[in-house]
């Protein structure tokens, strides 16, 4: 049955990934990203409902517009693809329950953050504040209050002191604080950790590659939601691990 219910939830995460494909696109536009219908970038036809629907629409029009034969591009496909993947993981670990329900949203709002923070070096107070009420929801649902409370500052208070220097965003911050709300003290720890040791590798190969000059800023949220991501997996288990070989 739950197979079912697998496919089912993979088949609902094409559709959530399709919206956040059009909010990567539309935001950084300043367009709404509920008015206006969707549409071919290149010709302006509006898409016809068969033309909505996620990964199977794209593989039937091979890729490209049905009126002006324009590609669609390939990051479309790839985002609907991706938001089910990095959704179903956590669904498939944690089962059919809240948890396994609550992450596998968390994944695709940790997947939006990334993008958008990625193409505009912002993160959206909207979004680490959902994270913040599903973690506040998870918290009264287990009981964890205590883990919460000091999760939601632990991280975000010595990240507030670099904002404050100027070496980081006020987005990371907020976003740290809602993550430490939703995996206690040890998954944030575990996220920040995961998500520094990433973002400095990320950030070696990006100034080897010339991409970026050494003053260039990095964005550093998608990092975070990386770290925040795999924390959400194996975050707790890798802290007790640790914590067992230092005793
Ligand atoms: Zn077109």
């Amino acid at each position: 049955m739950d197979i079912v219910i697998y496919s089912l939830m993979f088949f609902a995460l094409t559709c959530i990934g399709s919206f956040i494909g059009v909010c990567f696109e539309r935001i950084p536009e300043g367009e709404s990203i509920i008015k206006g219908r969707s549409h071919c970038e290149s010709c302006g036809k509006t898409l016809k409902g068969y033309e909505l629907v996620p990964i199977i629409s794209y593989l039937f029009l091979r890729g490209r517009c049905s009126k002006c034969k324009k590609k669609i591009p390939l990051r479309c496909l790839g985002i609907e693809f991706f938001t089910a993947v990095f959704g179903i993981i956590p669904l498939i670990m944690y089962g059919v329950s809240v948890q396994g329900f609550a992450y596998c949203a968390i994944s695709c709002i940790l997947f939006e953050i990334a993008l958008l923070d990625f193409k505009t070096m912002e993160i959206s107070d909207f979004a680490s504040l959902l994270i913040g009420l599903i973690g506040i929801a998870m918290m009264i649902y287990q009981g964890s209050y205590l883990s919460s409370l000091i999760g939601a500052v632990c991280v975000s208070i010595p990240f507030l002191v670099f904002a404050l220097c100027g070496v980081m965003g006020y987005g990371d911050v907020k976003l740290m604080a809602a993550v430490g709300v939703l995996l206690g003290i040890k998954g944030v720890l575990f996220a920040a950790f995961a998500g520094i040791v990433i973002g400095c590798f990320a950030a070696i190969i990006l100034k080897f590659k010339k991409t970026h000059d050494w003053k260039s800023e990095i964005a550093f949220g998608p990092y975070l939601c990386i770290g925040s991501y795999l924390s959400m997996l194996i975050g707790p288990t890798c802290v007790d691990l640790y914590l067992s070989i230092l005793k």
